[in-house]
């Protein structure tokens, strides 16, 4: 307990104290727009019910031109109210404060409605903003204010106004996308009179007991962006104008700099919001790439901020806070910012729920229940699905034995915790080896388990997962001809001059590897700042280096290769890919595409492009390396069908194609609830 001694601590804002430290931040996880309010307010609760001090929910806009997409929540009528109260009430159970965000997208919004300062498109949106007259300025200042209003109606203990990140607020307050010549444009103090006029007329609105937290972009990583002295002044006058809290907004999305991605250091950006500490008399928060309680209480330590906010870590694990004050924070399922099933799920219109939690957002469903019948179960293979089903077996009240032929558990995330970048799997892995023990599962490593050993269970699980599939053609020399398991395990050495033919996620895992070298940026902060152009001095606009980003090169020279004519890394995380295809294509690695694999012989590869094979080239290299996917290991459950045991196939040796550990958890979780 005493170790958590500063997020702990209570905080005083006057008229109402936060119990702790912890903010679970704003995430649209699509709940708000499923039409089952009781869902969205489960899915709250059960955060409310394990301490957090406080909630901030998705952004909900207020009004139509606001909205992110055509039909996202809004806060505009009695019946939005009503749907609102089902939510404010469950948390209010728990001492804990819930805040409505106020979101309004402005040229973000995904809508040929939407309206910015000025006709400014934006890089990541296909439509062209309408500029806002100087009455629609005044209206959507009203509406912000009635949104408030209405929250307040429903119950919330005050909002989030969300002045960062590249929304409508921002895009007043920066001359990237401000180019008026009224008063609301041109000189600073005009840029900032929207966000100024919102939270005065919001303060005037819901009177003093109501909390007000804006979210200020304190480095909005574009080009024309705020300088630091902006920021400050900014800053103040949205203390005076009457917020309550000052929350930190790090980056537009259409920045180019990764800011809460797996290879961004973990908390990487603490240092901005602790550049404004002592500016303002008003707490601020910090956020971004904090995912776990030690890291949170050394923030505090260091003075970089009065609240930790953390949005990720509440879908993969709802008790993070409770699990601090239970002396048990080293059970804390950790987030590994993979984006997989969150993020990259949003932008795909899908509902969120989490990689390394299937409930999150399912809480309804998964509701673990003691078995009818208690069962002893073995379970071959300690990937993600064996794990994810032996974890959750056991918290049933199963007993269950996990075997695993390799020295340690964890299957294919342990190639994933090799790959510069990644070092967030390392920590997931580490986290099952506790849980496995501490949870009392039978782990049996470096064992092969034959048949006849599984005669004696009620259920055989088969979870031994995938092996590299073959190419199709065969080496004329096999010298150098290696697979990414070679690679990663260290089993063979890897020339200067290297092809990787295949470009899934394993491709581009296996050039970030090599590209690396020996050391990784992720865990060196100086390094990874001036990698992606971040300048902590931030003496240029927007805190972009003025030298621009600066890459080390390349030690080994490398070409990826894939008969998919399309371009290379497509078909990444929706919120990722584009951060490794940049990383890649700043070390210089070459990617062509379309083409057929024809011979592979000791001085290197002969390729030809398209269906009619033609155009053919060879290129030297020194060592070519097969990532062309995997199938299924079914061995064990082949043996097992031909003398009739009946067992059940999960993860990678179910079906190898495009699975990844999300899906395998998920099945790992499900098949155990099930028995
Ligand atoms: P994958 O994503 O299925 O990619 C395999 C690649 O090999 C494809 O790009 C395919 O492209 C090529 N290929 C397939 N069959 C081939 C054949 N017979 N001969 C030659 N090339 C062939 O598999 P993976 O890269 O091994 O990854 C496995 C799983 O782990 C995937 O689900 C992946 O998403 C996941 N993973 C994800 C990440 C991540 O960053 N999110 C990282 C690692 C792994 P062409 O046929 O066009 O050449
Ligand atoms: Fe974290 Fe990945 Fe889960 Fe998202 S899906 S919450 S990034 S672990």
């Amino acid at each position: 307990m005493t170790h958590f001694k500063r997020v702990l601590e209570p905080l005083d804002l006057g008229f109402t104290t936060l119990k702790n430290r912890f903010v679970m931040g704003s995430m649209h996880t699509g709940l708000e727009e499923c039409g089952d309010w009781d869902r969205l307010a489960t899915f709250y609760e059960q955060r409310a019910r394990a301490k957090v001090a406080m909630i901030v929910t998705g952004g909900i806009a207020p009004n139509m031109e606001g909205a992110v997409f055509p039909g996202a929540a809004s806060m505009v009528s009695s019946l939005d109210i009503d749907h609102h109260k089902l939510v404010t009430e469950r948390v209010k159970k728990y001492d804990t404060k819930i805040l409505m965000q106020i979101l309004h997208a402005g040229r973000y919004a995904y809508s040929k409605d939407s309206v910015c300062p000025s006709a400014v498109k934006s890089p990541i949106s296909p439509f062209v903003p309408k500029e806002l007259s100087k009455e629609g300025i005044r209206k959507q200042i009203q509406d912000i204010v009635n949104a408030a209003k209405n929250a307040q109606n429903a119950g919330y203990d005050g909002v989030e106004i969300m002045g960062s990140e590249g929304y409508l607020i921002n895009q007043f307050i920066v001359s990237h996308t401000n180019k008026r010549e009224d008063c609301w444009g041109g000189s600073f103090r005009n840029r900032i009179r929207f966000p100024i006029e919102v939270v005065k007329k919001v303060r005037h609105e819901v009177g003093p007991n109501f909390i007000i937290m804006f979210r200020l972009s304190m480095i909005d990583l574009i080009p024309d962006g705020s300088s630091w002295s902006e920021v400050v002044m900014l800053a103040k006058e949205i203390e005076l104008a009457g917020a309550t809290i000052i929350n930190t907004g790090i980056g537009w999305h259409e920045a180019r700099v990764p800011t809460i991605a797996t290879l961004v250091p973990r908390a990487a950006f603490t240092w901005v919001t602790k550049k404004l500490m002592g500016e303002v008399s008003i707490p601020l928060v910090t956020s971004n790439r904090i995912n776990n309680a030690d890291i949170a209480e050394k923030v505090l330590e260091n003075g970089c901020a009065d609240l930790i906010s953390m949005a990720r870590p509440f879908l993969a694990d709802p008790e993070f806070v409770s699990k601090i004050y239970t002396g048990t924070s080293k059970a804390i399922v950790p987030c590994i910012a993979c984006n997989q099933a969150c993020l990259d799920h949003t932008f795909s219109m899908k509902l969120t729920s989490c990689l390394v939690n299937p409930a999150a957002c399912n809480e309804k469903q998964f509701v673990l229940s003691r078995p009818k019948l208690k069962k002893r179960i073995a379970v071959v293979g300690s990937g993600p699905a064996g794990i994810s089903f032996s974890i959750t077996a056991r918290n049933r009240g199963h007993i269950v034995d996990l075997f695993e032929i390799s020295q340690c558990l964890g299957g294919q995330l342990n190639l994933a915790k090799k790959i510069p970048g990644k070092e967030e799997f390392l920590g997931l892995v580490e986290f099952y080896e506790n849980e496995i023990r501490r949870l009392g599962v039978g782990l049996h490593l470096d064992t092969q388990v034959k048949v006849g050993d599984l005669h004696n269970y009620d259920e055989v699980v088969i979870a031994t997962g995938v092996k590299p599939r073959k190419l199709g053609i065969e080496a004329e020399s096999k010298i150098n001809l290696v697979s990414y398991l070679d690679v990663l395990t260290g089993a063979k050495e890897i020339g200067e001059n290297v092809a990787i033919l295949g470009a899934g996620g394993i491709g581009f895992d296996v050039a970030q590897f090599l590209v690396s070298g020996t050391k990784s940026n992720t865990l060196n902060l100086d390094e990874w700042l001036k990698e992606w152009g971040v300048d902590e001095a931030m003496s240029n606009r927007g805190g972009l280096a003025p030298d621009g980003p600066i890459f080390s090169p390349s030690e080994k020279s490398v070409t990826m290769f894939q008969r998919k004519n399309e371009r290379l890394g497509k078909r990444l995380g929706k919120t990722t890919g584009w951060i490794h295809r940049e990383g890649l294509r700043k070390k210089n690695v070459k990617m062509v595409s379309g083409v057929n694999y024809e011979k592979i012989s000791a001085e290197g590869l002969t390729i030809s492009y398209g269906q009619k094979r033609e155009n053919f080239q060879s290129f030297e290299f020194d060592t070519i390396i097969v990532c062309a996917g995997q199938e299924p290991e079914t061995s064990i459950y082949e043996d097992l069908k031909r003398i009739g045991v009946e067992c059940h196939l999960i993860g990678g040796a179910l079906a190898a194609k495009e699975l990844d550990a999300k899906s395998a958890i998920d099945q790992g979780t499900r098949l155990a609830m099930s028995l």
